[in-house]
């Protein structure tokens, strides 16, 4: 499957956002984007100040999120086409959608330090879902459904070291954690309150809506 293979802490700079997509280092001082707020590139440092049209807002937000998400542009349209079709409110829909991967969920549950190495983790098929194995980082997970670790894979240091560390985001009530068994079940579908992200998806539906 196509993917970026570019810096990743670059996108946080262009976005003027942390996003969180290397794991710990994100949470050390050699943060990239402690070090160096502003847009990468030769006139980076001016582009901080430079002011965008309601377009070039939208945009910013849309890519925020689909690049949070660690999508290309043609699957993340996928999601907001999906997320359209779907009762309810389409930007909240979509967010909700995305939570609702397994790369998303594997991370948010503390099996993976980033989404990115959760991706990785599934396609190595370390995961079950429901006792079955699943190598999909793409797959929505559903209410009640149990995701675990493979017991050959408990051992790894990567996933343990993320456990050991999950504590410092926290286990979104959505989701519960059983540590000892290396599982965590799916209690609920997000609701928007509990969607922390700064993103404002609004604006995300305005762009697409054009
Ligand atoms: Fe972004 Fe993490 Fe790189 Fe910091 S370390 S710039 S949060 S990817």
């Amino acid at each position: 499957m196509a993917r970026y293979r570019g810096s990743l802490c670059r996108l946080c700079r262009r976005e003027n956002l942390k996003l969180y997509l290397k794991g710990d280092r994100c949470y050390t001082d050699k943060c990239s984007f402690e070090r160096r707020a502003y847009a990468p590139g030769e006139h980076g440092q001016d582009r901080v100040r430079r002011k965008h049209s309601d377009y070039g807002v939208q945009l910013r937000e849309k890519q925020k999120l689909k690049r949070m998400s660690g999508l290309l542009e043609k699957q993340f349209r996928g999601y907001y086409k999906k997320a359209e079709r779907q009762k309810g409110i389409t930007g909240t829909n979509l967010l909700v959608l995305l939570e609702r991967r397994l790369d998303n969920t594997a991370f948010r549950m503390g099996f993976a330090s980033s989404r990115g190495e959760a991706r990785q983790l599934i396609r190595h098929n370390h995961f079950l879902v429901n006792g079955k194995k699943v190598n999909i980082p793409s797959y929505l997970v559903k209410i009640g459904e149990e995701i675990q670790i493979r017991d050959k894979s408990r051992k790894m240091a990567r996933i343990l070291d993320s456990m050991e560390t999950v504590a410092r985001r926290g286990i979104p009530q959505w989701l519960e954690l059983d540590k000892d068994k290396f599982k965590g079940v799916v209690r609920a579908f997000p609701s928007r309150e509990e969607l922390t992200m700064p993103i404002r998806e609004q604006l995300i539906v305005e762009l697409y809506s054009k």
